[in-house]
């Protein structure tokens, strides 16, 4: 098996992990980088979004204000040290990329845009038309271009990271191409491999979000934190679930019920004002949008869509089509092309749909993992600044503002490591490969890739979806104990070697299987609501108990143990949230 020996090895190439790639070339041109992506860096998910990055830019707001609407957005669960942290280094991150040359949209004086965000009580996100997240990547990516220290490893599958003596000393990897499995002894791995929103059956993320970097991480011994969050947004096309941006009703779209009626304001999110207005309503965060729409269909208030169920409308029409066509182009099209509405001229129906994972790996001082030599950054990290719902337009920016960290410790850290040591490397190398080529070889049972997924989307939707119960709850941890079982036998159709997807599609459901699981069980320890987990049976939230992280640890063939851990307060007393009220 080919060993290929690297300082800091970084699997995931989309925002956090070139950021992090960039930051150690910048810091150390003598270390070595491989840089590892399942697909082209540009097709990661980070290129998918659209409304934008937030960061304070103007002169009546305050990093203090962008605190505070972070921690109240999160329901109070953040880390408050690490969002303070987070808010500093913002502005200076999203101004750095427009020195590497991202075009952030303008106004007329010239000074950079910010529009209006779910739960930012004032404007603060930046943005490029509705094409954000493809403009930072690209920025990204054509900036790493310029470090000979950063070799790509493009379509290369991580498949384990080796953990041994206490310590990250690599991670194993499937060539595509070849479908052969390669060893990275790595000093330090960074992992960057983005969210999980696959685990459900209707989301907005890529199909390439499938957690694997957080079942590595989890299967070599580190929690994985906060997983009973799941973000649904508000505002997806049915059927598909492509994203219908925040930016739409941060222009001024609004969201009416089958009756043309504004029901937000029944949901406490202020009265309705005209446009352009200055109040929450839609401009709420997206957990009490998404938990409205599902009262609305409990009282038969949807409208009842011939193909996709129950959905509202997102009406836009009073914007005119100047103003759609400048800011948001790129929704008036995937609207148009995939349900056959233009914006301009009629509402677009849409419904919530998941979209964030909030939970992810257990982040201690920010970017470190508790195994040593293992850094994180990006969705697939907690760190924590979202807390039980993150803010839209936080995220990009947490990815430049962490990704960057990741390396920059990385790289810190690197000289008191020391070598890895290549006996142990060796011995954890051959365990991988044997796990895989029992996986690609075994013989036909009757349990397929495609079977299992089904039914974990279905079992995941029924109950751990916007609202979940005890029972719902319970229903799904069996579901999903039996499924893991299953998952044992399943076997490939497909026995060759290059380019073999029925191979990575079962891989990746290996992760989606055991990130499921610790969904599940953390949402059930969790008897309270709080932000995007909502139980119909602990309606309160309940500071007394619950004011914790949940740390979901692997355990094998059992289900995993669920501990908790205090979450970080420093000047933000828990209160209720409000929202509604003038900005
Ligand atoms: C449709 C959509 C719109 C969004 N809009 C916004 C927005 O406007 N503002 C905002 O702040 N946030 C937005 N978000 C969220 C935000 O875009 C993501 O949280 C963020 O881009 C994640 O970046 P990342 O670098 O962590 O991961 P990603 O960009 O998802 O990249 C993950 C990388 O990991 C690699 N990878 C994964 N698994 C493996 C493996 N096993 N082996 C090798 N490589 C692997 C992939 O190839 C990829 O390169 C949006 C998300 C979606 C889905």
């Amino acid at each position: 098996m080919e060993v290929i020996e690297t300082d800091v090895a970084i699997v995931g190439a989309g925002g956090a992990g070139l950021s992090a790639a960039i930051a150690v070339a910048e810091r150390d041109p003598n270390l070595k980088i491989a840089l590892l992506s399942k697909v082209y860096p540009m097709r990661s998910h980070t290129c998918a979004a659209e409304g934008g990055a937030a960061g304070v830019a103007k002169d009546e707001d305050s990093l203090d204000k962008h605190f505070d609407d972070t921690v109240s957005g999160g329901d109070w669960l953040c880390d408050q040290d690490a969002v303070e942290w987070f808010v500093e280094r913002a502005p200076k991150e999203l101004a750095r990329i427009e020195r590497w040359g991202c075009p952030w949209s303008r106004d007329a004086d010239g000074k950079v845009a910010v529009r209006p965000f779910g739960g930012m009580k004032i404007e603060r996100t930046w943005y490029a038309a509705d094409k954000t997240g493809f403009h930072i990547l690209h920025t990204l990516f054509q900036t790493s271009l310029q470090f000979p220290s950063i070799k790509r490893y493009d379509e290369y599958y991580s498949t384990d990271l080796i953990a041994a003596d206490g310590r990250c000393q690599g991670v194993m990897a499937i060539e595509m191409r070849s479908g052969q499995l390669k060893t990275f002894a790595a000093k330090t791995v960074i992992i960057a491999t983005g969210g999980a929103g696959r685990v459900f059956p209707f989301t907005t993320n890529g199909a390439i979000k499938t957690g694997d970097g957080m079942a590595m991480a989890y299967r070599a011994g580190v929690p994985l934190k906060d997983m009973e969050f799941v973000q649904y947004h508000p505002t997806g096309l049915p059927g598909t679930g492509i994203l219908m941006t925040e930016g739409c009703r941060g222009e001024g779209g609004i969201l009416v019920n089958k009756d043309g009626y504004r029901y937000l304001q029944d949901y406490g999110l202020g009265p309705p004002d005209p446009w352009p207005r200055k109040k929450a309503m839609e401009l709420g965060p997206r957990d009490m949008l998404s938990q409205a729409f599902w009262h609305e269909q409990q009282k038969g208030r949807t409208i009842q869509s011939a193909s996709y169920g129950d959905v509202v409308h997102l009406d836009m029409r009073h914007l005119g089509q100047a103003l759609i066509d400048e800011r948001l182009p790129f929704v008036r099209d995937l609207a148009r092309s995939y349900l056959g509405v233009d914006m301009v001229t009629d509402p677009v129906p849409v419904r919530p749909v998941v979209h964030y994972t909030m939970g992810g790996i257990h982040m201690e001082n920010l970017v470190e993992t508790p195994l040593k030599g293992l850094y994180a950054a990006g969705e697939c990290a907690c760190v924590s600044i979202n807390g039980s719902n993150r803010l839209g337009s936080n995220s990009l920016t947490e990815c430049l503002v962490f990704g960057r960290e990741a390396g920059q410790r990385a790289a810190e850290q690197i000289g008191s490591l020391g070598a890895v040591n290549d006996t142990l490397v060796k011995e954890r190398a051959e365990a991988s490969r044997q796990a895989l080529a029992d996986l690609h070889m075994r013989p036909h049972s009757g349990e397929s890739v495609s079977g299992i997924r089904r039914e974990m989307h279905d079992t995941m939707e029924s109950g751990a979806g916007i609202y979940r119960t005890a029972d719902s709850l319970a229903q799904t941890c069996t579901d999903m104990a039996n499924l893991r079982d299953r998952f044992n036998r399943v076997a490939l159709e497909d026995k060759s070697a290059v380019y073999n997807t029925d191979l990575i599609q079962a891989l990746e459901l290996q992760s989606m299987v055991e990130i499921a699981e610790t969904m599940a069980h953390s949402a059930t320890k969790r008897t309270e609501s709080r932000g995007s987990h909502q139980r119909l049976d602990f309606a309160q939230r309940d500071d007394e108990v619950f004011l914790k992280h949940s740390l979901a640890t692997y355990n094998g063939q059992a289900a995993p143990t669920i501990d908790y851990r205090d979450v970080v307060i420093t000047k933000s007393q828990p209160a209720a949230r409000v929202y509604g009220g003038d900005v």
